[in-house]
């Protein structure tokens, strides 16, 4: 059993008050570490000594100096890679295939994206008659990074190496359920000596250091990964201090099937989508909505495919589906089976496994559950269950796909499944969400905007659109007078 500290200053220290938090392994049930409940005090310390970092020099720190630094943490990572791997699943409960295949080498290309991003980033220049107009993007100062369980470390560095790269110090706090890779990274961090301060990390829970975070006056930007309802508390919180927010929030994202899709490929990519990491990513496409003429074939495919990822031990090479993050969340995700058949609906498979190794027995796991025959307006088919649950819906025309994908509060991505060009830029066009994959789903290229509308957030991430988010652009316009 571990027990884990803050990283403030480059140091690992307890938090001021003493109280630690229990960390428990989703596959076990059991006690996996001991975390800080940090509070206001060490977010004091932590932004004190991020102010210190930057003052000193990380402000004028130069693009060759921060590149090297966040290639220096990518290879970091990579050194330890392994050690990640099996953190990463311990904790989350995710299987080890999964983070070693996506997680881990994620992390790694964040900061060698990133790095790469800024060695070959541009400032703009505006001519203009009898003048020079030129911008400079200049840091914000202290950054508050906050982060949620589902993918741990791939989206922690997801915003670490941007803020770095603009030449920000870093006050981050990841999920209390899944602390342990955010801690292995403050560890690559004094590997590589980085600059002291440069990086911090304070533990704990959102309404206490999550909050604390964001009420700081030193803290010039939030970026915030988290569910709705939180990002809501954020953005109450953040707004009236005028800081730069970038809310990532929840989603219920449609998967639309024409009936002139490739009928395999749709049902391995919805699969895929309904049920990757558990179903606990917040682009999994929880609703499928399938046009009448494949709609039974469809379904049968699913429903076959379905019960091929089974639960079983995270750590056993094979297993496709790991366990749920927490108790808490095991129950709300279960209760959406019962609340589905109360709301009419017929649950196909899923549900708890019948048989789990003896390791696993207190584990948090559920089966992957396909629900037909449910209302589109009801709460199962609307509201964000962020488990392996999946409900599909017939449609006969493609205005009706769109305005049922339309209909939620939600608009963070869709995929659409089609063989036809045309559908597939009307349909994407008429989405009301900040990604659509066509025949694909979560095929990522770290330049483009990436970010939800509606409920879904605000703000954009990814490539130049974080550097702008961590930054801020300052315009110099210089008189050029006339020849004499
Ligand atoms: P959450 O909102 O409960 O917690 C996210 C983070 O915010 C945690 O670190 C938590 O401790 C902290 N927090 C809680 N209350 C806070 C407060 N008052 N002030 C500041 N911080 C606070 O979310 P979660 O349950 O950890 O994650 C699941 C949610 O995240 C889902 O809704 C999912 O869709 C969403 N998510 C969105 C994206 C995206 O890119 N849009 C990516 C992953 C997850």
């Amino acid at each position: 059993m571990m027990t884990v500290d803050n990283f403030i200053g480059g140091s690992f220290v307890p938090p001021a008050s003493g109280r630690l938090l229990d960390d428990v392994e989703p596959a076990t049930g059991g006690l996996l570490a001991r975390i800080p409940r940090s509070g206001p005090d060490d977010v004091q310390a932590a932004v004190a000594a991020a102010r210190a970092a930057f003052d000193d020099g990380w402000a004028r720190s130069n693009v060759k100096e921060r590149a090297d630094l966040i290639d220096a943490i990518a290879d970091g990572i990579q050194a330890r890679f392994e050690q990640f791997v099996a953190l990463e699943s311990q904790d989350q409960g995710k299987p080890r295939d999964l983070a070693r295949a996506v997680d881990i080498p994620r992390a790694v290309n964040n900061f060698r994206f990133f790095a790469g991003a800024v060695r070959h980033d541009r400032d703009d220049a505006f001519h203009m008659d009898g003048a020079l107009n030129y911008t400079l993007r200049q840091p914000l100062g202290v950054v508050g990074l906050i982060t949620p369980w589902n993918l741990p470390l791939y989206l922690l560095t997801w915003k670490v190496a941007p803020s770095l790269a603009m030449g920000n110090c870093i006050v981050a706090k990841p999920s209390e359920l899944t602390p342990l890779t955010a801690d292995l990274l403050a560890q690559v961090f004094a590997d590589v000596g980085a600059p002291a301060g440069v990086f911090n990390l304070v533990h704990g829970l959102g309404p206490e250091v999550g909050q604390a975070i964001v009420e700081h006056p030193g803290i010039k930007a939030i970026s915030f990964t988290g569910g709705t309802a939180t990002g809501r508390i954020v953005a109450a919180t953040g707004a009236p201090m005028f800081k730069k927010l970038s809310l990532e929030l929840g989603g219920k994202n449609a998967t639309l099937v024409f009936a002139d899709a490739d009928l395999d490929q749709a049902v391995d990519g919805a699969t895929r989508a309904a049920f990757a990491n558990q179903g606990e990513i917040c682009l999994c496409g929880s609703r499928i909505l399938v046009q009448r003429p494949i709609y039974d074939a469809f379904v049968a495919g699913l429903i076959a495919r379905a019960k091929t990822w089974t639960a079983g031990d995270p750590a056993e090479p094979g297993t496709r589906v790991g366990a749920l993050v927490s108790e808490a969340h095991r129950d709300k995700v279960a209760s959406y089976l019962d609340l589905a058949v109360e709301e009419g609906g017929t649950v196909h498979c899923g549900g708890p496994p019948a048989s789990l190794p003896e390791r696993c027995r207190d584990g948090f796991f559920l089966e992957p559950a396909v629900i037909t025959g449910l209302p589109t307006t009801c709460r199962t088919a609307t509201e964000e269950i962020f488990g392996p649950v999946v409900t599909v819906h017939p449609f006969d025309t493609e205005a009706e796909a769109v305005a049922i994908a339309n209909s939620v509060v939600y608009g963070l991505s869709a995929s659409v499944w089609t063989s036809d060009l045309a559908t597939a830029h009307r349909v994407a066009r008429d989405l009301e969400t900040g990604m659509v994959w066509v025949n694909t789903w979560l095929k990522r290229d770290l330049r483009v905007p990436f970010g939800g509308v509606k409920d879904s957030g605000v703000g954009r991430e990814g490539g130049r659109y974080s550097l702008e988010f961590f930054s801020e652009s300052r315009n110099v316009c210089i008189e050029l007078g006339t020849h004499t």
